[in-house]
């Protein structure tokens, strides 16, 4: 099978296609590690949990479709993936909140293949401003503006208590920021040409704990 013209711009692609291209090639990844050469839509669709259709809906997306006989090329699709969904020269990320989770998130970070890179930290907690933690320079708030101009960066992660999340939020979009990641519970508002994520991990796990409750009900 071959790359065909891309059928949609891929600006409008699905962000849950986005999602799951990304976790198709960490998938891919580790079959390349293995020697795999070919995969099949359905070998895919059982790593990730989904069904066949639905990976074979986003590769068409995408402008890919495999050989019934061999199925997708893994280092092709790998590539492909990359060149959408991979910023060219990479992007830079900022921390707000070098808290546990802050440090962890950056911890977590370093030395993974990935064109994403934490280039600087704010807080407010003097202790904290001026050291250099897991690597990144860590900044006070009121330095974001200059910084976030000089270093060229592009994503905010937010990882402050909720208490501050909208005033942080409002900074970092004045700061020029055009993507926010939001680990804490609060959500914020920022602007159309802002892209925000919002994850709140304990809402995660409280959804969890429910149907580990329902489980143990029935
Ligand atoms: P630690 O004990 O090291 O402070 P923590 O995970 O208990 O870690 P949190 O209270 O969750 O800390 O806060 C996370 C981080 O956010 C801390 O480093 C804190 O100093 C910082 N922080 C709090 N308010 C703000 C703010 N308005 N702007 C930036 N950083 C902030």
């Amino acid at each position: 099978m071959e790359k065909d013209d891309k059928p949609i711009s891929m600006k409008h692609l699905p962000h849950k296609t986005i999602e799951r291209l990304s976790q198709y090639r960490r998938a891919l990844l580790i079959c390349l590690d293995q020697g795999q050469t070919h995969i099949y839509s359905h070998e895919i669709a059982k790593i990730q949990h989904i069904t066949a259709v639905q990976v074979r809906r986003d590769l068409m997306l995408i402008g890919y479709t495999g050989t019934l006989r061999k199925g997708y090329n893994v280092s092709e699709l790998i590539d492909l993936i990359g060149s959408i969904i991979d910023a060219g020269e990479g992007i830079r990320v900022a921390i707000v909140g070098m808290g546990n989770l802050g440090r962890a998130l950056i911890n977590y970070f370093s030395g993974k293949r990935s064109r994403l890179s934490i280039s600087a930290s704010f807080d407010t907690n003097p202790d904290k401003i001026g050291r250099t933690m897991s690597g990144v320079p860590c900044y006070s708030l009121e330095d974001m503006n200059e910084i976030i101009a000089r270093e060229n960066i592009k994503i905010g992660i937010m990882t402050v208590p909720a208490a501050a999340a909208l005033t942080v939020a409002e900074k970092l979009v004045q700061a020029g920021i055009k993507g926010i990641l939001n680990y804490t519970p609060k959500p914020v508002y920022v602007p159309k040409d802002v892209y925000l994520e919002e994850y709140d991990m304990i809402t995660s796990l409280e959804k969890v704990a429910f149907y580990v409750k329902m489980q143990e009900v029935d």
